[in-house]
């Protein structure tokens, strides 16, 4: 069986990558620190902690598994915190992915998958961003993810590593089978707050932001479900296996929803009320971020299955309803 380094695998996008793979025949090996994943979101490989500042520790997994690939997901992703503590974002994403990178090369194992982000477009004032689009990230986050990418160029041309690299717009949803699925500590995203708020575990969901200049006021995201985000990633490894070059994907829907749209269907879905309080802009928020690129579907094959609001919110009440990792 192939093994496949996952980075991260204890997090949220990186459990679900975990599921896909094992199901499509590789051995996902979990290499993450816990910091902000979860053990018992390790059910399809080996969990081997550890963090990427680690050198030592990463040469001795490559040595161990001798991974076909790498998944690299492991990375600090709060705006806010990124805002506050830069220096904690380039060490522990720059810093720590060139650790990676180099441990790769001298292992030699060359294909990698680099989970990037819209943030390295900043905020382009409402067009649909295709991966032509300006980089010009707005806080320590979507920079220090930008650097990585250009550090994965550098080594393509000097050591021949080869990198699909996929930005990401907004994930949501969850496996629809709740063996994994969305569990963070503090909780910062709108989907899982939302369910908090109409489960009454918080008085309310705060707006942040109701005087953009959007149709109902509200910022637009475009929202994309993690099963099919985490499906991209086995064709990008595919594409690498099949010597395909680097390559930047967009990964989105093309669809963007407003805050109240989201709310709107939350309600719905569940049956229930949303508490909600409007609440002033937050910093560092884009206005519009809605990918319009369809480059993963015409060079990957990539066809998104889950990825209307309906199902994503769906999928996130099933697992929210079912609890975190029990059972
Ligand atoms: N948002 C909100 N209230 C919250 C959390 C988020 O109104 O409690 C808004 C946020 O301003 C943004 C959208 O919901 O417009 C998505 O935010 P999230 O943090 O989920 O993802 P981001 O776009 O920051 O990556």
């Amino acid at each position: 069986m192939k093994h496949v380094l996952v980075t991260g695998g204890a997090g949220y996008i990186g459990a679900h990558a975990c599921k896909v793979l094992a199901r499509s025949g590789y051995l996902p090996v979990t290499y993450d620190n816990l910091s902000t994943g979860w053990a018992e979101a390790v059910k399809f490989g080996p969990l081997e902690r550890g963090d990427l500042a680690d050198r030592a520790r990463l040469d001795a997994v490559f040595a161990a598994y001798r991974p076909v690939a790498v998944m690299h997901f492991a990375a600090l992703s709060q705006v806010g915190q990124a805002m506050a503590e830069p220096g904690l974002y380039w060490r522990n994403n720059a810093c720590g992915s060139l650790n990676l990178i180099e441990a790769a090369v001298a292992a030699g194992c060359l294909d990698m998958v680099f989970s990037s982000t819209c943030a390295v477009y900043g905020d382009q004032d409402g067009v649909t961003l295709d991966e032509q689009s300006a980089i010009a990230p707005l806080n320590a986050y979507g920079a220090s993810k930008r650097a990585i990418e250009t550090m994965l160029a550098d080594f393509g041309a000097t050591h021949g590593l080869r990198a699909v690299i996929f930005r990401y717009f907004n994930v949501a949803g969850a496996d629809p089978e709740a063996e994994v699925g969305e569990c963070h500590v503090p909780e910062t995203h709108l989907i899982p707050l939302m369910l908090e708020a109409i489960d009454g575990k918080r008085p309310a969901l705060s707006v942040f932001g109701t005087d953009y200049d959007t149709p109902d006021g509200t910022c637009i995201r475009d929202y994309v479900h993690v099963m099919d985000l985490v499906g991209a990633h086995v064709l990008g490894l595919k594409w690498l296996a099949a010597g395909g070059a680097s390559r930047v994907f967009n990964l989105g829907s093309g669809t963007g929803y407003s805050v109240r749209e989201v709310i709107e269907q939350g309600g719905a879905i569940t049956g229930r009320p949303v508490p909600v309080t409007d609440a002033p802009r937050r910093a560092g928020d884009a206005v519009r971020l809605v990918s319009g690129s369809d480059r993963a579907l015409r060079e990957l094959g990539w066809r998104p299955e889950r990825s209307d609001l309906e199902t994503m919110i769906s999928d996130a009440w099933r697992w929210y309803q079912r609890g975190p990792y029990v059972g």
